[in-house]
């Protein structure tokens, strides 16, 4: 809390590719910087629900293709099951890497994340209980994240 700036020189809204990007980048130019984003962790749609999420299920579903593939060809790996919930949290440790990675790497942008999580957001619907259920309030102010 003590940290947090009561000025700053850019103010980013937003912890989207979008948002971090130019955070970065402004942090990276020497300006004093200040990211503020209202989900619990950075990313924004495309780490916490969109692209990586949906790349990382998508390569999973390859892998089916693939065994029909092979079936064609006499080569017969039997019926595949899917465990849904290893599914899931295999997805969810992907999100976590690259969120993770993300938040590790601020430029020296003081990065402000909600505390609260969104109205819906369930656990393992993608989003930030997806991502891993951070701690509430861990990186709120910036803490751990200059
Ligand atoms: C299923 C799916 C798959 C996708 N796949 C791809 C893909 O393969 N390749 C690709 O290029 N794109 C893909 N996209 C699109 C990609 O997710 C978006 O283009 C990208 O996330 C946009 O980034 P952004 O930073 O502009 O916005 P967002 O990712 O939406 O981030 C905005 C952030 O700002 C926060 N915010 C909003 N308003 C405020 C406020 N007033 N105060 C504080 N914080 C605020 C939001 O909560 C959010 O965290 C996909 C999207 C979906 C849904």
């Amino acid at each position: 809390m003590n940290d947090w700036p009561s000025r700053t020189e850019v103010l980013v809204i937003g912890g989207g590719p979008g948002g971090y990007a130019a955070a970065f980048r402004a942090a990276d130019l020497g300006h004093q910087v200040t990211l503020v984003s209202d989900e619990v962790r950075l990313g924004g749609v495309c780490l916490l629900r969109g692209c990586i999420p949906s790349k990382a299920l998508l390569d999973a579903a390859e892998l089916l293709r693939l065994g029909d593939r092979a079936r064609r060809r006499g080569i017969d790996l039997g019926e595949p099951r899917v465990d849904l919930e290893r599914l899931r949290s295999w997805k969810n440790e992907i999100v976590e890497q690259l969120v993770g990675g993300l938040e590790g790497i601020t430029h020296g942008a003081v990065v402000g994340l909600s505390q609260r999580k969104r109205q819906g957001q369930r656990q393992g619907q993608g989003g930030q209980q997806g991502a891993g259920a951070p701690d509430e309030g861990k990186m709120a102010h910036g803490e751990g994240l200059r």
